[in-house]
């Protein structure tokens, strides 16, 4: 009984109930963020964990230690957790961004607890094997080859983030840096674990057939004991004076094509107004469509461009948000650059998205959030970057009937306001046969 008031009194607790969603969100006293959704359609449950230190964490000159721990974890504790998710036939996996690092569990209801358990232990402690640790290592480096070295699109990103960012070390590529990679030691990885991995750096997400005051109980039992801890301070990296406009270039031997990426600033950090942070991705969505006049123009005036599109960096994982658009050609490298110049100052004074773009971007979003809401791994993993990104639970849970409020308005002048400024990076990969004139 006394223990049951005790945990009753650790939480900051509210219940919230949607047209959508009926979610229970609490804090520990030890700042442990949890939110459980109810779905109880089938006996299962997604158990999602996410801490806010992903490869941005990395120190200067020991690029990929977020995500070499990520693979580590997996075999911490003498594979425990592995076999144990291995036995019950378990569905997992893990991932790493510039952001954060997440594990994911889906598990029959029963085994909740046990991985709650195990959860529990991966965030006390890290325990490594040296074979398993040199084993990993090869497999990482297989990947980085296979990610970006091998990957014209992977390695035109790498090298434009170290372009941005004015450096070739720590924190800029997810998977590292090869040689980088090659000198993480294990130190490094209980460094890094001992840093971040805390309870007040990471939030729980647990979607499926549960017991929301059960779990109150089930999470304090198992991460209640947990401390806090004080987490560094990152500093800033981005050495990027906005007038300067840098080129870069770069070659692989995998290209069949050349690249021109344009990266522009986005002039707010999108976590700190969510709707304006939905107008940029329903803006982003509409001007990826065929029909967006600026592909249209590209694609028509150029005819040898197979591939052009717009994306963002959608967390505020480093001091700048920003928004690329990227055209591959088969043939030509200047034709992009020329029609650029013109296509920018279109997006300066009119973007021109039409009503009826923004409209049917609206309802894809719709009917992508009607498909997801059967899928209580899809839930939890939308819900999981966008809490770490620093968004509240109840805006989360009510991003549809934001969605549907936003005007076609208020995405044309915010990709007037982008693109009002210079880029602030343009980075060119060239094709493997390529000779310099
Ligand atoms: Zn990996």
């Amino acid at each position: 009984m006394i223990k049951l008031l005790a945990v009753v009194c650790c939480f900051v607790f509210t219940f919230i109930i949607n047209g959508k969603h009926d979610f229970v969100n609490f804090t520990l006293k030890n700042g442990l963020r949890v939110i459980c959704i109810k779905k109880s359609a089938i006996p299962i449950v997604t158990i999602h964990i996410c801490y806010d230190c992903g490869s941005r964490c990395d120190a200067i000159g020991k690029s990929g230690v977020a995500h070499f721990l990520e693979h580590m974890a997996f075999h911490s504790h003498g594979m425990a957790f592995n076999n144990f998710l291995e036995e019950i036939g378990a569905e997992r996996n893990a991932y790493t961004s510039l952001g954060y690092i997440c594990f994911y569990e889906v598990v029959p209801k029963e085994y909740m607890e046990k991985v709650l358990e195990y959860e529990s232990a991966r965030m006390r402690s890290l325990d490594i094997n040296q074979e398993v640790f040199a084993s990993e290592k090869k497999a990482i480096l297989e990947e980085r080859n296979m990610v970006y070295d091998a990957n014209p699109a992977g390695l035109i990103h790498e090298s434009l983030y170290a372009n941005i960012f004015n450096r070739m070390s720590g924190g800029i590529s997810v998977i590292g840096w090869k040689h980088e990679i090659e000198s993480i030691q294990q130190q490094d990885l209980f460094d890094f674990h001992d840093k971040w991995f805390a309870p007040n750096n990471a939030v729980l997400i647990l979607v499926g057939d549960i017991d929301p005051q059960r779990i109150k109980i089930l999470v304090e039992k198992h991460f209640g004991d947990l401390k806090a801890k004080s987490l560094p301070k990152i500093k800033t990296r981005c050495n990027v004076a906005p007038s300067v406009v840098k080129t870069v270039g770069c070659k692989s031997s995998e290209a069949n094509c050349f690249r021109t990426c344009y990266v522009y600033r986005i002039p707010f950090f999108a976590r700190d107004n969510f709707r304006k942070y939905l107008s940029l991705s329903l803006a982003v969505q509409a001007m990826n469509q065929s029909e967006f006049f600026i592909i249209k123009k590209i694609k028509s005036a150029t005819n040898m461009l197979n591939e052009v599109n717009f994306s963002f960096t959608s967390n505020a994982a480093y001091d700048i948000v920003t928004i690329h658009l990227t055209g591959v050609s088969q043939d030509d490298m200047d034709s992009m650059e020329e029609l650029w110049h013109f296509l920018k100052e279109k997006l300066r004074t009119n973007s021109g998205l039409t009503d009826s773009e923004i409209n049917a971007v609206k309802r894809q979003r719709s009917t992508f959030i009607a498909h997801e809401d059967d899928d209580i791994k899809l839930i939890a993993y939308s819900i999981a970057s966008l809490l770490i990104s620093g968004y509240s639970p109840e805006e989360i849970m009510a991003q549809d009937e934001t969605i549907q409020a936003i005007t076609q308005q208020e995405c044309n002048n915010l990709i007037t306001e982008i693109f009002s400024g210079d880029p602030i990076a343009i980075s060119k990969l060239k094709r493997k046969d390529y000779e310099e004139k």
